[in-house]
């Protein structure tokens, strides 16, 4: 029996519920106690009283990838933490078959503002998939959070013994109308839904809350890197440094623009020496991502570098060495990639839209910019300003340090769960 009791106090040592390791470990997995230097004393004794009082809690977590995506990011580092302090956070993953994803990356983009044609056909495959699902997950939990459109109707299949919270992370500021009313049907059954922002809120009868993602500062994608270990990945890559950077990190996705971002370097280097490096990834439930990045692969030259790979340290080593980060996104739920590039302390150019423009303060930490000229008049303007680039991304490392991070993540959720359960309680738990 696991002692969920046993919070491991400094870093190195595993949590509570994990199986023994048979050797010393050679990993090192953060606590809330590794946040003290940066969130301070008195936040992290506060989250750990709030942990304490919902210690013995079982949260669900389901969604569609592993990997590739700010989601499985968020949900890789919060759940290790989230059972750091004990209470028992687990992370399932929906399988779907190809025409399941394709469906559901319509929703996505209609979500986001797309068209769709929402037949018959396409709602009884999502349906269909989903509930095999639900077939193979016996639910047993305290609190079922589920994230975003793939698994959503998951919540009709099972007799409700908790609460449920449909965490949504795209950007909702202009939805579908009738794909928005189909999901409605799903989504009123939930006792929560969570959004990135205030500005997303919709008619529902449902609450609503608003929690913006957060980074940890310890993983491969954000740690410290050295010098040495910046430039083996670079070499290991073929990445020149003989000229300055330009550096965008994104799924390939259409929202991201990378079209857009090839588009503003060329303008760019007219006037200034420099070279792109478009890094992306395919999420496994993004079929459309290998088509994003063949396109823009025909973009490719001398002074642009496209790269498809799943390398944390090199998204690392990258935004570490750039002179400009670029997230021209035109679209964008929150933009965990400017979260990470700023804490780093990178001079980032982002896309006035959605969460970037929750991250980024025009001309204080970084810049907002609305189009292809604008983007590319801040990459000359910053490879060539190396004082204003230090000053942008000291002020931006700090907007990380005080908003971003996963302790404040955390501490929302726990809050969260506490009150939803305690109302679920109150209300006699009523199955629905
Ligand atoms: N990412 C990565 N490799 C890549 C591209 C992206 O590891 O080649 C990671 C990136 O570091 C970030 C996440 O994927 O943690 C993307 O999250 P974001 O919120 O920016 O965008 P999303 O893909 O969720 O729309």
């Amino acid at each position: 029996m696991i002692d969920p009791t046993a919070v491991p106090e400094k870093r190195g040592t595993a949590p509570a519920n994990a199986p023994a390791p048979d050797a010393e470990p050679r990993f090192q997995l953060p606590t809330i106690a590794d946040y003290e230097p940066l969130a301070g004393a008195e936040t992290i004794e506060r989250i750990a009283k709030k942990a304490g009082r919902l210690r013995d809690m079982h949260i669900a977590n389901i969604n569609s990838t592993y990997y590739g995506g700010g989601v499985a990011e968020i949900l890789s580092s919060l759940t290790l933490l989230m059972n750091s302090v004990g209470i028992k956070t687990g992370w399932r993953v929906i399988q779907g078959r190809p025409d399941f994803f394709s469906i559901t990356k319509k929703m996505h983009n209609a979500l986001q503002g797309g068209e769709i044609n929402l037949t018959d056909l396409k709602m009884s495959i999502y349906e269909e998939v989903v509930y095999e699902n639900a077939l193979r997950n016996h639910l047993d939990n305290d609190l079922v959070i589920v994230h975003d459109p793939q698994p959503l109707p998951l919540i009709r299949h099972y007799r409700k013994r908790a609460p449920w919270v449909w965490r949504c992370h795209v950007d909702l500021s202009s939805p579908h109308p009738a794909l928005w009313s189909y999901l409605t049907a799903f989504i009123e059954r939930y006792d929560a839904v969570v959004l990135s922002l205030p500005e997303y809120a919709q008619k529902l009868s449902v609450p609503q809350r608003f929690i913006m993602p957060a980074i940890n500062p310890f993983s491969t994608t954000n740690k410290e890197l050295s010098a040495a270990e910046i430039a083996e990945r670079l070499q290991h890559f073929d990445i020149p440094t003989d000229q300055p950077l330009v550096v965008q990190v994104s799924r390939f996705d259409k929202w991201k623009d990378p079209q857009g971002v090839v588009d503003a370097f060329r303008i760019a280097r007219k006037q200034v020496a420099c070279r792109l490096v478009l890094l992306g990834n395919v999420a496994t439930d993004d079929p459309e991502g290998q088509g994003v990045f063949q396109s823009i692969c025909h973009e490719a030259d001398d002074s642009i570098i496209v790269l498809s790979v799943q390398d944390s340290a090199l998204v690392n080593a990258l935004q570490r060495s750039a002179a400009v980060v670029l997230q021209k996104s035109t679209r964008e739920g929150f933009g965990l990639t400017v979260a990470e590039a700023m804490w780093k302390g990178a001079a980032v150019v982002g896309g006035r839209v959605g969460g970037i423009k929750h991250q980024i303060e025009d001309g204080k930490n970084g810049f907002l910019v609305g189009n292809v000229a604008e983007a590319a008049e801040r990459i000359v303007q910053l490879v060539n300003d190396r004082r204003l680039r230090k000053r942008l991304g000291k002020r931006a490392k700090e907007t990380v340090r005080s908003r971003l991070l996963m302790t404040r993540l955390m501490e929302e959720w726990l809050d969260l769960a506490g009150s939803i359960e305690a109302h679920f309680r109150l209300r006699g738990g009523a199955p629905s």
